[in-house]
């Protein structure tokens, strides 16, 4: 052994002392050797010094070896003990290698390879018991520190849990204000849009040219400030799962040109062109109207509300599995590929700013794309920055009324029905995947 061993030699007997010193130096041990006589004085070396190794007589002076070894190891002094026995001691040595001992010597056999062997195998058992003990023990503080994390970690999901209670019940509630609001302005609205128009009315010619004008600001304000209302409630219904469809035949003709009709007078303002071109072998369909109505009026509001100069077009065209396009599209400022999908959310805006040139709530097209969804539909955009944009919807002739049940807001539901292609310098991007029923019948 290269490092120097600081040895205790615990006998009362000088000869057996002398037998273990030479044996050991004979050895050629490295080694601080200490001798004591009996117990008490081998108690306090120990419990002052740490040994490398201790070699106890099993008889001492006023006291057996076991005696000392349970002192010590009830005293938590932790070190190599190899006692050494009488001939007819070996039965005993058992005892003491339970009670702690680490290995034992018959004095008969005391020889310096004996003694070095019996010191180093001692001391690697030792060192290793002590390692594993090290080990069991940071084992132990690492489960510990485990058991501890667990429990932070089901204090924060607790907490998480409540958070997340605690946000659908404020969301809950601020959809139910939206609601309550919405409709709570709806009554004054309708009453001021109803007393503008009366008062427009021609019995009421006493008005001057300057009180008429004034009134139809009122009322046109009036129904701006009411439709915007309305997109509100719109957007609180369908974010509740409140909204149904009310589907009914139609003339998809018809309510297109109503809605082009109630809009030119916005495009004649701007001096843009307004075409409608409806390209239908058969124009009924099984749909909400008002529903249809409200989603083309969106569309082309924002055609005429983002084109300077050119004009605005609606297509409506017949596809392949009884399905009708519905396409309207402009001349007007366009939308970057970033945009596509963003613009869909609810409440979102290209122009986010509070200066922005544009007005409007930002929830038209997340109406939108809710009520294309629950009609079984497809929204495809095309557009390009400064040439203009084109929103195309396909629809089933005949809607399924199950699709109802998909009436939440795009922004609640998957995100993966997204795809954008090159075509024509324009991009396109699907808002919805919805899976298309098959018409129960015939129109
Ligand atoms: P709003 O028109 O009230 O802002 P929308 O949900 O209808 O809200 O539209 C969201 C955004 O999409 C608009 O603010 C605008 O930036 C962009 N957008 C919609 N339609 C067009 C269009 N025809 N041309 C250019 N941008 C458009």
């Amino acid at each position: 052994m290269e490092e120097t061993l600081k040895i205790l030699v615990v006998d009362a007997d000088e000869i057996d002392r002398m037998a273990v010193r030479s044996a050991l130096t004979k050895a050629g041990v490295q080694m601080e050797l200490s001798e004591v006589s009996d117990g008490n004085h081998a108690f306090s070396a120990l419990s002052t010094t740490a040994y490398d190794c201790v070699f106890l007589n099993y008889h001492l002076l006023n006291q057996d070896a076991l005696t000392l070894i349970q002192q010590l190891r009830s005293s938590e002094i932790k070190v190599p003990l190899i006692v050494l026995t009488d001939q007819r001691d070996e039965e005993i040595a058992v005892q003491l290698l339970k009670a702690g001992a680490t290995d034992y010597l018959s004095k008969s056999r005391i020889s310096p390879e004996n003694l070095t062997q019996v010191l180093r195998s001692a001391i690697r058992v030792y060192r290793a018991e002590m390692q594993a003990a090290l080990a069991t023990q940071q084992l132990r503080e690492t489960h510990e520190q485990l058991i501890r994390k667990n429990q932070e970690l089901e204090r924060q999901q607790q907490c998480i849990q409540m958070q997340n209670f605690n946000l659908l019940e404020a969301s809950k509630l601020k959809s139910d204000f939206l609601a309550t609001m919405s409709h709570e302005l709806r009554t004054p609205m309708n009453a001021i849009i109803g007393f503008s128009q009366i008062l427009l009315r021609p019995k009421f010619t006493q008005l001057t040219h300057q009180q008429a004008d004034m009134i139809e600001r009122i009322l046109n304000n009036g129904k701006h400030l009411l439709m915007l209302v309305n997109e509100v409630l719109d957007f609180s219904k369908l974010e509740a799962g409140r909204l149904d469809l009310k589907a009914e035949i139609f003339d998809l003709s018809k309510v297109i040109n109503l809605a082009v009709g109630e809009l030119r007078s916005l495009a004649d303002a701007k001096n843009l062109s307004l075409f409608v071109q409806t390209d239908l072998q058969n124009t009924l369909v099984f749909n909400d109207p008002i529903r249809i109505k409200q989603i083309l009026m969106n569309l082309l509001s924002n055609a005429i509300k983002f084109t300077e100069s050119g004009e605005i077009w609606v297509e409506v065209k017949e596809l392949a599995e009884n399905r009708v396009v519905i396409q309207v599209g402009d001349t007007g400022i366009g939308i970057a590929p970033i945009n596509f999908k963003r613009i869909f959310e609810a409440f979102r805006q290209v122009d986010q700013t509070i200066t922005r040139k544009y007005p409007g709530t930002g929830l038209g097209l997340a109406i939108i794309d809710s009520l294309v969804r629950m009609m079984g539909g497809k929204i495809f955009l095309e557009s390009k920055l400064g040439i203009g944009s084109m929103f195309k919807i396909e629809l089933p002739r005949q809607i399924t009324l199950s699709n109802v049940a998909t009436n939440a807001p795009a922004s609640q539901l998957d995100a993966d029905g997204v795809f954008c292609s090159a075509k024509n310098h324009h991009s396109s991007f699907q808002a919805s995947k919805a899976s298309i029923g098959y018409p129960k019948f015939k129109l």
